[in-house]
């Protein structure tokens, strides 16, 4: 364990870390509060506002090297400065400074200020995109620097932040200088390093304080190269370091369910299956069946493409657990799918003896007050429902297995929520959307996975079309005549992010649109996330049973549904959806013997759009486009879309810093093996990650 001494450092490091920033020269409340909206509190958040990017000053260009429409750095001397009015109101500063090659004019809009803070004389530092236009030379609202302070702090590798209006580059310069001067004093007093020196020594890391100084104000590139390696390192160590250690104390709590090999009923139903299990069926049951039989609690996630069979795996899971006298839980995200997987199941399991029960949102008070009591005294072997699962009236005799499905869509709260109203029961998640290794490495470090890559036999791809607008008559010309031959249409509306309720207005119109036109001769229906679960559910219900021919719908539909009849997918403006949710959307279709089809409509004339769209139209395979979606839009939005409560990670960036990933990883399972480091790491990882690390660690 660590030693007193070290502790009481490590705690006023962390208090200078979390304190307010108004303890810097120059922070009252007004630019506290300005600070604030960059999501700005404390020296410590300050410190982690990394730069953007670099500007290399050695590269002063002078005025007659300016070009139009770059970027440039320059150095000149004020010569005059006025104000104007344009005609129409609006207040334009105008400073002319000029070098022994030219004159240039920089620019602003309504902010009469600037006006008083420079001076004729003075030497500036100015950077800006240019503006040629005839003969002159215009820069708005250009980043300054006063060339004094420039020559004698920050060196000629200045930091660009993201900044506001509000808080410019200059001021965040100025409080990061002052920040960072603040924790260099401390450096012979403190301990500040918060890596075991090992670790430090082993993997070649710059120390914490020369990292932190040299990210903001690098001495030169090859050092900021190096600060950048060990700030990244540490956050994804840290990162790491918190899923080894569940991962461990899980191993070691030998306090979960021990299920029993398998019998009778297990054999029965195995064998009553509709379908021979593919390998990666096979492979991924006899993990999960591994697992339970062991007294550690299952951690266990299962990656499947769509339509790779994840609910007889579930279902298989869910009655060993049965057959073990124990009760399982399944939850969904949706009440579409908690019903299409009670069903299911309920076709696999209920001929076999097992009791079923679904429990959404929308029961009657007297239903489900029943089906709670059911539970709570063991009558009912398994529930599935949505979030109405995690209610704290709902109370299981003995929980012994936990799936959730479409895991991206919960919290791991609400996982966590489910998991905790048994004792230590089996856990196991599954997911359609693919994650890259990288990624999985960082989201679900802690669990154990099992992947189902290969597609039951006879599934032949979706053959996947991008077309044009101009198109579109032909396109739906083209799913009439599926109908015609017995099958079924879906048809997705643009995606509207910001709001269900314009979203589901657009589908009301294409559905209004399309059912008088094209489909006039056949039953059509309309699914969107405004309508009533009823009023859903009949939709749902008659598209199942083959009455409605063409369902008009909103990404509602995405996950998980089942229909294998429907062999047509038209998405209306898919250029608005990622390319991990299209590939979702075509899961849809493609699920039983007939060939099907996706057409991907957009109008679109945007290049990487088209190209984009293009991948599709070449990959089936939803863990190769994962991973190009990964690359083409980033992992922040590729979060977004897969996991809530997963830490920010501040300056790490999950693909290009993969190597750096596996080092940290490496690293930290060293780290985890020895308990004296353990507990500096856990407390550094609470402390610096905040809210929400404990959110995804503290369960
Ligand atoms: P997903 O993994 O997308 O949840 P499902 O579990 O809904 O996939 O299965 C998709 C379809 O494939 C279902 O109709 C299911 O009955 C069928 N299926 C699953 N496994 C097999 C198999 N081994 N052979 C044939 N069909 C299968
Ligand atoms: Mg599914």
């Amino acid at each position: 364990m660590m030693s007193a001494k070290t502790k009481h450092k490590v705690i006023a490091i962390q208090n200078l870390w979390s304190t307010k920033i108004q303890f810097l020269k120059g922070v009252g409340p007004a630019n506290a509060a300005k600070l604030s909206k960059l999501g700005i509190f404390t020296i410590g958040q300050l410190l982690e506002h990394y730069p953007r990017r670099y500007e290399d000053r050695s590269k002063l260009k002078l005025i007659a090297e300016l070009s139009d429409g770059v970027y440039e750095t320059f150095r000149a001397v004020v010569v005059n400065v006025g104000e104007l009015k344009s005609h129409r109101g609006l207040k334009i500063v105008k400073i002319a400074v000029r070098d022994q090659t030219g004159l240039a004019h920089l620019t602003w809009f309504n902010q009469s200020y600037i006006k008083n803070k420079y001076k004729q004389g003075m030497e500036l530092i100015i950077s800006g995109k240019i503006q040629r236009r005839f003969n002159t030379i215009e820069v708005n609202k250009p980043d300054i620097e006063l060339a004094a302070e420039f020559n004698s702090g920050s060196g000629r590798i200045v930091p660009v932040y993201p900044a506001t209006e509000d808080v410019p580059q200059w001021q965040l310069r100025a409080l990061l200088r002052q920040a960072v001067d603040i924790i260099q004093i401390s450096a012979g007093t403190e301990r500040t390093e918060s890596l075991p020196a090992d670790i430090i020594f082993q993997y070649g890391l710059m120390d914490r304080l020369k990292a932190l100084a040299s990210i903001h104000f690098p001495a030169d590139m090859e050092t900021l190269a190096q600060a950048r390696r060990r700030l990244v390192f540490e956050e994804l160590y840290l990162l790491q370091c918190g899923l080894a250690y569940l991962k461990q104390r899980n191993k070691y709590s030998c306090t979960g369910v021990k299920h029993a090999p398998d019998g009778a009923l297990i054999s029965k139903i195995e064998k009553s299956l509709p379908f021979t299990l593919t390998n990666d069926q096979i492979q991924t049951i006899r993990e999960i069946k591994a697992d339970m039989e062991d007294t550690t609690p299952m951690q266990r996630l299962v990656q499947g493409d769509v339509g790779s069979g994840k609910t007889v795996v579930a279902a298989l899971a869910l009655a060993k657990t049965v057959e073990n006298g124990y009760q399982g839980a399944m939850m969904a995200p949706t009440e579409i799918l908690a019903e299409q997987h009670y069903h299911t199941l309920a076709r696999l399991l209920a001929p076999h003896g097992v009791r079923l029960a679904i429990l959404t949102g929308k029961l009657t008070r007297r239903a489900r007050d029943e089906i709670l009591a059911h539970i709570k005294d063991g009558i009912i072997d398994i529930v599935v429902g949505t979030h109405a699962l995690i209610q704290d009236d709902v109370e299981f005799k003995h929980l012994g297995l936990v799936v959730t499905d479409e895991q991206h869509r919960f919290g791991v709260r609400q996982r966590a929520r489910l998991e905790a109203k048994g004792q230590q029961p089996d856990v196991l998640v599954m997911t359609a959307t693919p994650i890259p290794r990288t990624m999985a490495l960082t989201v679900y470090g802690d669990l154990d996975v099992s992947v189902i890559r290969e597609l039951p036999p006879g599934r032949q791809p979706v053959a996947t079309y991008a077309r044009g607008t101009d198109r579109r008559e032909k396109v739906y010309s083209f799913a009439v005549n599926q109908i015609k031959a017995g099958r079924q249409v879906y048809i997705v509306c643009p995606l509207v992010e910001e709001s269900e309720k314009i979203e589901a207005q657009s589908a009301v119109k294409i559905y209004e649109e399309l059912s008088t036109s094209f489909f006039k001769n056949y039953q059509c229906g309309l699914l969107h996330g405004k309508m009533k679960s009823q009023d859903k559910d009949s939709v749902m219900a008659a598209f199942a049973n083959g009455e409605i021919k063409a369902l008009i719908t909103t990404t509602v539909i995405e996950v998980g549904v089942n229909v294998p009849n429907a062999t047509v997918m038209i998405i209306e403006g898919a250029d608005r959806f990622g390319l991990a949710q299209l590939h979702q959307l075509r899961g849809r279709v493609g699920r039983g013997e007939h060939q099907s089809y996706c057409i991907l409509l957009s109008d679109s004339t945007n290049e990487e759009t088209i190209e984009r769209l293009k991948i599709l139209t070449q990959v089936s395979d939803g863990f190769v486009l994962a991973e190009k979606d990964l690359l083409l839009r980033g992992p922040g939005q590729f979060f977004g879309t897969i996991q809530h409560g997963m830490p920010d990670l501040k300056i790490a960036d999950i693909i290009k810093d993969t190597d750096i990933l596996l080092e940290a990883r490496r690293a930290a399972q060293q780290t985890v093996c020895t308990p004296e480091y353990l507990d500096t790491v856990w407390q550094t990882l609470l402390n610096w990650f905040g809210e929400k690390f404990s959110m995804v660690f503290c369960r």
